[in-house]
């Protein structure tokens, strides 16, 4: 089914708008073409290893203008979920120095002790010791959030193992899944996302290059969804999916290239 109508776009990064260090096909093309027709759009991601800050100097180092890295990550949206029901928790966040930075810029308190909550995010910082801790908390009952599903990270040559990753191995030590997983494909990431921008989701394109995650909000969220082949999904990965997107693209090129078609026709 072609995509029917858009009025505003959820782009994801990692494997979509650039891999590792380097952009990918048609990346700033298609933000300035969404800037000049006026579409509103947020960058939307599952990776908590980085805080919202810290995108923005990457996208602007890879030549994209400040003012136009409009970040939306499942950090934010875990910040979002703790304030509204867990205000006054104590919480231990197994996450990177910058995504900690966040929380605590947004009132989060973060302990290592009597801790309340257990956060477990995309943490490359990962140390062995924290990981036990994190478990430990875990055996003894602590509500359980994990920022994002998302298994394997592609990096240039392979993949970084993810969030989900983690959880695999917390649950082989705790028995434990995570009470509530924030993020693609959790439609809870899109409501936000779309009332920030004051779409309607029905007319909101999430462009993503992960199946399970990103096209997978089709079904959660009721948006459309367009797949692009730049990154972890390939067509044979397609053929077998339960997700199916609106649209399948090489790269955010080709969408580029519908979209002007669609404008057009
Ligand atoms: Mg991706």
């Amino acid at each position: 089914m072609p995509l029917t109508e858009f009025a505003g776009f959820a782009v994801d990064m990692d494997g979509t708008f650039f891999l590792g260090d380097r952009l990918l096909p048609g990346a700033l093309e298609f933000i300035s073409f969404l800037r000049a027709k006026g579409i509103p759009y947020r960058f939307l991601t599952n990776n908590s290893s980085k805080s919202s800050l810290a995108y923005v100097g990457k996208l602007q180092g890879l030549g994209l203008k400040a003012e136009d890295a409009l970040i939306y990550s499942s950090g934010d949206a875990c910040i979002g979920y703790l304030q509204q029901n867990f205000p006054e928790a104590s919480v231990f966040l197994l996450g990177t120095p910058s995504l900690q930075e966040s929380f605590k810029a947004a009132g989060i308190r973060l302990v290592e002790d009597e801790a309340q909550v257990a956060v477990l995010a995309f943490d490359t910082t990962l140390t062995y010791a924290r990981l036990t801790r994190f478990c430990d908390l875990l055996r003894a009952g602590l509500p359980y959030i994990s920022t994002h599903p998302d298994i394997n990270c592609p990096v240039p040559g392979g993949y970084a193992p993810d969030a989900g990753a983690m959880m695999a191995l917390v649950r082989a030590s705790t028995g434990r899944e995570p009470d509530i997983v924030l993020g693609k494909p959790n439609p809870e990431i899109m409501r936000q996302l779309a009332a920030q921008i004051d779409v309607d989701p029905a007319q909101l394109v999430m462009v993503g290059d992960r199946l399970y995650t990103d096209i997978a909000l089709g079904q959660t969220a009721g948006v459309q969804t367009v797949l692009v082949l730049s990154g972890e999904a390939k067509r044979e990965h397609l053929a077998v999916s339960p997700y199916q997107p609106d649209l399948v693209c090489e790269d955010l090129s080709e969408l580029l290239e519908f979209l002007r078609g669609w404008g057009s026709a």
